[in-house]
């Protein structure tokens, strides 16, 4: 796309982001409150008593469950990633790590009614398309025996699909096994930037697995996208956003690449001069929200996008959007479980999270114990905020007389820190106070994670 057409996608005076400053103020970093308190608060506090008692506890919730499996495994080296995986080419160094992700099934599995249903799945990684068709099968019968998966036409059953990993027979055999959303990463379209990621990815690739996917009747198919890239521009990034929009994507998300080489080794291999500028990124964020308004998305919030007719956009419409640990849903809040070397749980009134090293995992299950590493005992003022942050994601909106009645007390004065925190945020225009409800703008849901970050009361 020409710079000339690009200018032709936003007219003249309707650009949303007037100031790259906003975006640098509000925008850099930070969590993105998929659950509230964060990872970064757990604190070795917790014991693997209280990760049993608080699954036991988790019955009476009348929640059904939410399942995420986590797999380190990955074939690649991008240069962009951020994720703690094990790169091999070798398949069977999994098979030893499934036998602990089995122990640790039958270790929580043992604390759970065997009765709740599980309408959420999700595997993510490293790269859950590393195994092979038959390790996948193994996987996701021993999960059946452990926990019984549903079979019901609501489930929510995704995982994340390298489309390098990946070909028709791949996608049949997911759906097979009872897969119905996938989660396609692409970051780029353009193979200058995928030279400069080191993630070539020919577009073909992309199409066949999406016409396969569209043609299997996959209920959902999402496409992962990355801006702020080396080498990316506000025109290169029109272009794969053209294609992207051509194929039609039921769900879209655009994430901000954030350089951090001296945390993330692989990110060394992109030079910071390579980098769009701040004024160059805010260039392409305006781009992508008129190109994707125009097509008929939907921006639910931060960096995902949706079709008026998927799901997501629904529940939002209908304000009954949920926000956890895997993101957006359409499904009302679950329980959530997570299996695997770093996975997140919250439940029965705790939040935990596994040992992010593969070693330390799988010496806690080889002793015979659920490998928790970190943990926290929700407060009352947790549950509130959290459903504070959770309402302003979802909805766009926060009314605090609800909340207030929700938890029996004045919620303007207990929240009186957030809302003077906010004032910033009021001042740029990305959220608006009229008497007891906070409306987020449309600037605002591009950084609403930053407006949560308010009523973070655990914030360092
Ligand atoms: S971005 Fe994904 S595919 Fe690339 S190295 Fe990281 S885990 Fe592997």
């Amino acid at each position: 796309m020409t710079a000339r057409a690009v200018a032709d996608v936003i007219p003249r005076g309707t650009a949303l982001i007037r100031d790259a400053g906003v975006l640098r103020r509000h925008g850099a970093g930070g969590p993105h409150y998929t659950s509230y308190p964060t990872a970064n608060d757990l604190t070795t506090d917790v014991s693997e008593r209280d990760l049993t008692a608080a699954l036991q506890r988790s019955n009476a919730s009348g929640r059904n469950l939410s399942l995420y499996v986590h797999v380190p495994f990955c074939r690649h080296r991008c240069h962009h990633c951020a994720r703690t995986r094990v790169t091999t080419e070798t398949t069977r160094r999994a098979e030893p790590y499934l036998s602990r992700l089995d122990r640790e099934m039958v270790l929580a599995s043992r604390h759970l009614e065997r009765a709740r249903e599980v309408s959420q799945l999700h595997w993510g990684g490293g790269t859950p398309t590393f195994l092979t068709l038959d390790q996948m099968s193994d996987l996701f019968d021993r999960l059946d025996a452990r926990f019984g998966l549903s079979n019901s036409r609501d489930r929510d059953y995704s995982i994340k699909v390298d489309p390098r990993d990946a070909d028709v027979f791949t996608l049949r055999h997911l759906q097979a096994l009872g897969f119905n959303r996938l989660s396609l990463s692409v970051l780029d379209l353009d193979p200058r930037v995928q030279r400069a990621i080191n993630r070539y990815q020919p577009r073909v690739l992309t199409e066949q697995l999406i016409d396969e996917a569209h043609r299997l009747g996959f209920r959902s198919l999402g496409l992962e996208l990355m801006h702020g890239l080396p080498g990316q521009t506000q025109e290169s990034l029109a272009e794969t956003l053209e294609q992207v929009i051509a194929m039609a994507p039921a769900r879209l998300s655009l994430s901000p690449y954030t350089h951090r080489p001296e945390r993330f080794v692989s990110q060394r291999g992109i030079r910071a001069d390579e980098l769009p500028s701040a004024t160059e990124q805010a260039g392409m964020l305006e781009t992508a929200l008129s190109m994707l308004a125009n097509a008929g998305y939907v921006h639910i919030g931060m960096e995902t996008f949706a079709r008026q007719d998927d799901s997501l956009a629904k529940a939002q419409a209908r304000g009954q959007l949920s926000r956890g640990l895997n993101g957006y849903s359409a499904l009302a809040p679950c329980d959530e479980l997570g299996l695997g070397v770093g996975a997140l749980s919250r439940l029965g009134g705790i939040a935990t999270r596994n040992p992010m090293s593969l070693g330390d995992y799988e010496r806690r299950l080889d002793a015979g114990h659920l490998p928790v590493e970190r943990g926290l005992r929700l407060t009352d003022d947790d549950r509130l905020r959290a459903c504070a942050i959770e309402r302003l994601m979802c909805d766009m909106s926060l009314d605090l007389g609800a909340l207030g009645q929700e938890f029996k007390l004045d919620a303007s004065a207990h929240l009186h820190d957030a809302l003077t925190r906010l004032a910033p945020a009021e001042q740029d225009g990305l959220v608006r106070r009229v008497d007891q409800r906070l409306k987020v703008t449309p600037l605002g849901r591009l950084l609403v994670h930053h407006l949560a970050a308010a009523f973070d009361a655990r914030a360092g």
